[in-house]
């Protein structure tokens, strides 16, 4: 068991199995309304027999906008200089302080991830009513699954 790299976060599982290896980070965000934008950055290798990947994910929270907008930019890059594509899935599950699930708790899941490709995408949700808003900026919990599948067999 590792530590995230913030004193906000929580713990790391990784297991592997027959087709892949799978890490997962639960952590909370608080007070962005106060503290504005916050990072998770997290570095992770999947040390497989076969071939071994290395890993930055970075996540960024910022707080709500005064346009309602609530937005999570989340990106993966695969930093080793293997010559072996992967796959990868990426489940980010994200509820706000009055444990509302956000963004709809999309997958996204990328076929042929080689050396240097980096996975970016923006969590967007319309936070229309103020309560909600407040629910966000106080504090979030985030459930983050990352998966690194096929490179051995
Ligand atoms: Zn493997």
């Amino acid at each position: 068991m590792a530590a995230a790299s913030s004193d906000e976060c929580g713990y790391l599982i990784r297991k592997s199995s027959d087709d892949g290896h799978m890490f997962t980070y639960d952590f909370t965000v608080e007070e962005l309304g106060d503290k504005g934008p916050w990072t998770f950055h997290e570095e992770f290798q999947t040390n497989c027999e076969s071939n071994p990947t290395s890993w930055l994910c970075e996540i960024q929270f910022r707080k709500v906008s005064d346009y309602n907008i609530a937005k999570v930019s989340l990106s993966l890059r695969r930093t080793d200089s293997g010559d072996n594509d992967v796959c990868v899935s990426i489940i980010p599950f994200i509820k706000d302080s009055a444990e509302r699930p956000l963004f709809k708790s999309k997958t996204f899941d990328m076929r042929d991830v080689s050396a240097g490709h980096a996975i970016v995408e923006d969590l967007v949700e319309d936070v229309k009513f103020p309560h909600l808003r407040i629910h966000f900026n106080r504090k979030l919990y985030v459930h983050l699954s990352i998966s690194i599948i096929s490179c051995h067999e």
